[in-house]
């Protein structure tokens, strides 16, 4: 029920651990990172308390300036290992996150299960990385990969992703689910609400519904589901929110 995405200066491990856990209150199951180390994608999941999960991240000597992190209430398959977020992609080139409900997984799910496909987890979000994966083979790039799977869903969704054909890059949508992208000096988020970032940055650009965002260490670049340039206010959050 919390994203949180980083790009930039800092080891995004400990920046998206530290805005998940000010992303506690809106309740959650379980929770997940995936970083891009030495040009792959590695993900860290865990059933439980975030506190446990970070314990287990301390122990562990990565480093990445780029990351996506999640913490679900299940909706769509039971709170285990395997639903757990972030989703990968067949080839494990994409990581995916998600709030929100795809009302059309099943059929979309079925579609690619027929085109080989393996699903590893009983989520609604899943299909939406083999989805984005899918389109890529007909795509000049990412974001249009991005954009026609989006284009595809319905229902309600935040969405974050990383790939390793775009290692400095965070992908996100909104559709009825709330997502922020936080702008800082030489690093940028992305949350569902500011106080995961807050503590580093107060210049906030919100995104609306049916909007798309491309972030990456020096700023953002907002769209419409049609791929369309949008110019966006950015706003400044009080420090003591
Ligand atoms: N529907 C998704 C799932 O069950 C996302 C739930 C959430 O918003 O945390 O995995």
């Amino acid at each position: 029920c919390g994203i949180v995405g980083y790009v930039g200066k800092d080891n995004a491990k400990n920046v998206v651990v530290d805005g998940l856990k000010r992303l506690e209150y809106r309740g959650y199951d379980s929770a997940g990172l995936a970083l891009i180390v030495n040009g792959e994608i590695k993900v860290f999941k865990k059933v439980g308390k975030i506190r446990e999960f970070e314990i287990e991240l301390n122990r562990l000597n990565v480093y990445s300036n780029v990351g996506i992190g999640h913490t679900r209430w299940a909706t769509h398959g039971k709170p285990t290992f395997d639903n757990a977020h972030p989703h990968l992609s067949c080839d494990g080139k994409i990581a995916l996150v998600h709030n929100g409900i795809i009302e059309n997984y099943a059929q979309l799910k079925e579609e690619f299960f027929k085109k080989g496909h393996k699903f590893k987890s009983q989520t609604d979000t899943e299909v939406v990385v083999h989805l984005i994966e899918e389109e890529l083979r007909s795509s000049r790039d990412f974001f249009e990969a991005f954009l026609r799977a989006v284009n595809r869903l319905k229902g309600s969704f935040a969405l974050c992703a990383i790939t390793t054909h775009e290692p400095d890059r965070l992908f996100c949508a909104r559709k009825d689910s709330p997502l922020v992208v936080g702008l800082g000096e030489d690093e940028s988020f992305v949350a569902s609400d500011v106080p995961a970032f807050l503590s580093y940055t107060n210049r906030a650009v919100f995104l609306d519904d049916g909007e798309v965002a491309v972030v990456g260490r020096d700023g953002a670049v907002f769209y419409d589901f049609s791929g369309t340039e949008v110019k966006k206010e950015e706003v400044r959050i009080p420090w003591s929110l």
